[in-house]
């Protein structure tokens, strides 16, 4: 296998991998450790360009910083993406030399589930690195993360919801729900129980109907969901939702939702304020499944009860970024990055008063 580093400017470490005997073509991107190791998922993904390939692994492990920062899971933000195809690419030795370049980190990188990655991956890669988490709970590890990125966006959605009405009360609040996969589905099960009206959305329509029917929702045309009367629009599906297209035709109150990346661009932050819409940030709404994994790495290892109860100061810590973003006059977007880049600096100052006590 041949590694080789990749200078990259505001990234502590980035590398490709490339691998004949077993096709692998891979990058890793540390982007900050100064919170601790970084942890970040491996996703697979057809790139037609290495650039495309490299762009992603440099932005998602940023978000990843981001995201475990203001979650307070001790962690740092990397990420990997392998280059090719999960449908039709995927092969054990392939994984197994993923491992094994995850290995040459030392642990600066554990990888995780990720877009076109499954346990079933994850597994394969144990074999040859202790540097991968979210095995399942029969292995001691913390399982499927989507439950918790589901109940992690419920109670931050309701810390939005009550900035926006002055109460948290969810009762006859109409929400439009856009993807009811993983965690789509899950949150619509929160928001039912909680007496919320549902519309929803997927271009899979086989599980749209299933869902809609358990979750006693009413089923949107995907086009239309973005301009339904509703008080909570909800992004579970896609990145990039957000955008000049979508926000005219808005009609909610709240955004909130667990998909990745739903701002187009930083700006439509302040669209969104503008049009008067509170809008929860999704890396700070979808940190639960982040959280869930970071309890590994607890000493004792996994805990359910101790997960539970992290995942649920995603409201404390919205309603901190809502204080932010009053104070500061900015959008909660900007908030979310101004608590994210705060936090990390009190970690770097602390590390390096350490050091200079040593
Ligand atoms: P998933 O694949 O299980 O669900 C996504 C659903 O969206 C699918 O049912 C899909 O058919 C649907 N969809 C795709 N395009 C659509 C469109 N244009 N309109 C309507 N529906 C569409 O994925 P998931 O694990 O539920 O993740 C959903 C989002 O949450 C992703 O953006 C993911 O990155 C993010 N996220 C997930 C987790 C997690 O724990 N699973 C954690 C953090 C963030």
């Amino acid at each position: 296998m041949e590694i080789t580093r990749l200078p990259h400017e505001g990234y502590e470490e980035v590398y490709r991998a490339v691998d004949d005997r077993t096709g692998l073509k891979a990058f890793i991107a540390v982007h900050d450790t100064t919170l601790g190791p970084t942890l970040g998922g491996c996703r697979m993904w057809h790139y037609s360009r290495d650039e495309d390939a490299i762009t992603d692994v440099l932005r998602l492990s940023r978000g990843m910083t981001y995201k475990s920062a203001v979650a307070r899971t001790g962690l740092g933000g990397g990420k990997a993406v392998i280059v090719g195809d999960p449908k039709t690419q995927k092969t054990e030795q392939l994984f197994r030399s993923m491992g094994r370049f995850i290995h040459t980190l030392g642990g600066r990188y554990t990888t995780a589930e990720d877009v076109g990655t499954n346990e079933a991956d994850m597994l394969v890669m144990r074999e040859v690195t202790p540097y991968v988490s979210g095995l399942p709970r029969i292995k001691g590890g913390s399982g499927d993360p989507s439950p918790f990125t589901a109940l992690g966006c419920f109670v931050g959605l309701r810390a939005a919801v009550e900035e926006a009405f002055g109460s948290d009360d969810l009762t006859g609040k109409k929400v439009a729900i856009q993807g009811v996969g993983n965690v789509g589905f899950h949150l619509g099960k929160h928001l039912a129980e909680a007496g919320a009206e549902l519309f929803v959305t997927d271009v899979n329509a086989e599980r749209l109907k299933e869902a809609a029917d358990e979750l006693g929702a009413t089923v949107v045309d995907p086009r239309e969901i973005y301009a339904i009367e509703c008080d909570i629009f909800s992004p579970n599906a896609l990145g990039a939702v957000i955008n000049d297209r979508t926000v005219p035709q808005l009609k909610c109150k709240v955004v909130a939702g667990g998909a990745n990346n739903q701002l187009a661009e930083v700006r439509h932050g302040e669209a969104l304020l503008e049009k008067g819409i509170v809008y929860a940030p999704d890396f700070v709404l979808n940190a639960g499944g982040i959280i869930n994994v970071s309890v590994e790495f607890m000493p004792g290892g996994y805990d359910e009860e101790a997960s539970l109860k992290r995942v649920n100061n995603i409201r404390q810590a919205m309603k901190d970024i809502f204080a932010t973003a009053k104070a500061q006059q900015i959008p909660t977007n900007r908030a979310a990055i101004v608590l994210a880049e705060k936090i990390i600096s009190e970690g770097r100052r602390k590390r390096e008063s350490e050091g200079a006590e040593l």
